[in-house]
């Protein structure tokens, strides 16, 4: 009896690691393997393009690791996930597999999460996002790095964030400090600890959208490495409270800075 059960509890565990052959459809693309049980659009092959490009913009960035991109909306696998594991993320990263459990359309790069409330979100970027928390595993270690233990969630969360974010963070259009402006606002106007994060109404935990303000932070203008801030021990509150005294010294001298021109 306790046999059969240990048995059982072993296939679930080597399933939800190694899930691919579960899935009737696959194809293979440059270091991807996509794996589904419906017929696999070929604009995926895009999207996947457009998640490496971000993903190579890392330090963890690894030429030689081969990822599983494992879609599994509407399947058994995706029960059994949300049943072990808990109901809420639109993708989850296992080993080296990138699981995206919502519905997606590859042809308009789009992803559908449905928790909390109905919304749509990038693809690319929610790959990028979880090929980051792989190679977060890969480089630290699955000791170092899992759903039960893992450094900070800023430091979890906020580095991904960073990453996959970079079309729009690197924009010339983007601020920084308009971005750190408009995160206060919405963290006083919250009732939770969930704010909306997305111009198109997608909710997530504050630390995502703070902890990649602090990465933002502490990467571009302190010029501090993912390696050097996973390292540091300053606590979350003090480098935030450093953040947001940079941010109203920005404002500052640019007032002084026309007159200091006119002056010129
Ligand atoms: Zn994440």
């Amino acid at each position: 009896m306790l046999l059969t059960f240990f048995a059982g509890a072993l296939t679930i565990i080597l399933i939800l690691l190694f899930p691919q052959r579960l899935f009737a459809n696959k194809i293979k693309y440059k270091e991807f393997t996509v794996c589904s049980n419906d017929k696999i659009d070929d604009n995926i092959k895009i999207v996947l393009d457009k998640a490496m490009d971000l993903v190579q913009r890392s330090e963890l960035y690894d030429p030689g690791y081969k990822y599983n991109l494992i879609l599994c909306h509407n399947t058994l696998y995706n029960k059994i996930d949300d049943r072990l594991l808990g109901i809420g993320p639109s993708a989850r990263p296992r080993l080296n597999n990138v699981i995206v459990k919502v519905r997606i359309d590859p042809q308009r790069n789009l992803a559908f999460p449905t928790f909390r409330k109905k919304c749509e979100i990038d693809l690319s970027y929610l790959i990028a996002h979880e090929m980051i928390h792989c190679l977060q595993a890969k480089k630290y270690g699955i000791m170092k790095f899992n759903p039960f233990r893992h450094p900070e969630f800023w430091k979890l969360e906020g580095y991904p964030e960073y990453i996959s974010r970079q079309t729009e963070l690197s924009g010339q259009d983007y601020s920084l400090t308009s971005e750190i402006d408009r995160y206060v606002n919405l963290e006083r106007k919250a009732t939770d600890m969930w704010i909306l994060e997305e111009k198109s109404g997608c909710e997530a935990p504050n630390y995502y959208y703070k902890g990649r303000l602090m990465m933002e932070y502490l990467m571009n203008i302190k010029n501090l490495s993912y390696d050097q801030i996973l390292k540091d021990s300053v606590s979350e509150a003090t480098i935030f409270e450093e953040m947001i005294k940079w941010n109203d010294s920005t404002k500052k001298s640019s007032v002084v800075s026309p007159s200091v021109q006119q002056g010129k």
